[in-house]
């Protein structure tokens, strides 16, 4: 049997060191966002996407185009998944994100992709619900922690079997839209953003926590595409995350995507980021 070990002499000290930030991102390049707002005023609504309750759906973005997601008929959580359009294998990166950005995402904050491209892919331009900030629990909104739900964990921690947990809908999805089979779709499915989600840590036992979120029917979360989009978007089973998810038991309500082209020559000289810089030798010859 393990116990606690007694605490060294020094316990108090070594427990009141200050932490530092792990990446201070004062280095980031910086959106240029009163650009992107400027070419946002004049935008055109090119195409929506409505996202059934406890399914998902695909909806593609040109590179220097917006899309807005909007809680619609009721308070719910949307799981999002992004790629670049035209290669499936750069796809956004929740942890590197979270190191970058925090463990929720708001407005200025970007959507970064994964090894070796990391660079940002959609830039949060507009959050209706930027005024939330952290609450007393500890608790913010659109969430980088969280991985989406899967049948997979219900299985191990219940023996369920049950086919609408965002995992699944985002394989559907995926698979319908590149028309391949759902074997071929799920390893494209990876850890999302999930937006209008409310989540934090308990500060006495460290455990992930989510409560009711704060949205409301038109609230929107809006973004800038810095690179060719493929989005799926799945309407999480769980609601608005108040009480449980993985089974039908929650009030599911859809959601809407909506993309906007801007007027031509409104970004002016911007052009789509670069993969990243590293050289790739990863130190041999
Ligand atoms: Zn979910």
């Amino acid at each position: 049997m393990s116990s606690t070990p007694a605490a060294p002499a020094d316990a108090d000290a070594r427990r009141a060191v200050k932490p530092v930030i792990c990446y201070p991102n004062e280095t980031l390049p910086v959106p240029d966002l009163a650009l992107y707002h400027r070419a946002r005023e004049g935008a055109v609504k090119t195409g929506e996407v409505r996202v059934p309750p406890r399914d998902a759906a695909c909806f593609e973005v040109p590179a220097g185009h917006f899309f807005r997601i909007t809680s619609i008929e009721g308070p719910q959580v949307g799981d999002l998944n992004l790629w670049n359009k035209n290669d499936l294998s750069e796809r956004f990166y929740s942890g590197k994100t979270r190191a970058l950005h925090g463990t929720h995402i708001t407005a200025g904050e970007r959507m970064w992709t994964s090894f070796p491209h990391l660079r940002p892919m959609a830039t949060v331009v507009a959050d209706t619900l930027g005024w939330y900030g952290i609450d007393d629990f500890g608790g913010s909104v659109h969430d980088l922690i969280g991985t989406r739900c899967d049948p997979y964990t219900g299985n191990l921690l219940a023996g369920s079997q049950y086919h609408h947990c965002c995992h699944s809908n985002l394989t559907r999805a995926l698979a319908d839209h590149l028309g391949v089979s759902t074997a071929e779709a799920e390893p494209h499915v990876h850890d999302v953003l999930n937006v209008f989600m409310c989540t934090g840590f308990t500060r006495d036992t460290g455990q992930y926590f989510m409560k009711a979120s704060p949205v409301r029917p038109g609230d929107y979360l809006e973004f800038f595409a810095e690179i060719d989009l493929l989005g799926s978007l799945s309407a999480c089973p769980g609601g608005d995350c108040s009480a449980e998810h993985s089974s039908d038991t929650a009030a599911c309500y859809p959601m809407l995507v909506e993309v906007f082209a801007p007027l031509e020559g409104a970004l002016g000289d911007w052009k789509s980021p670069p993969p990243n810089g590293y050289d790739r030798s990863h130190g041999c010859k």
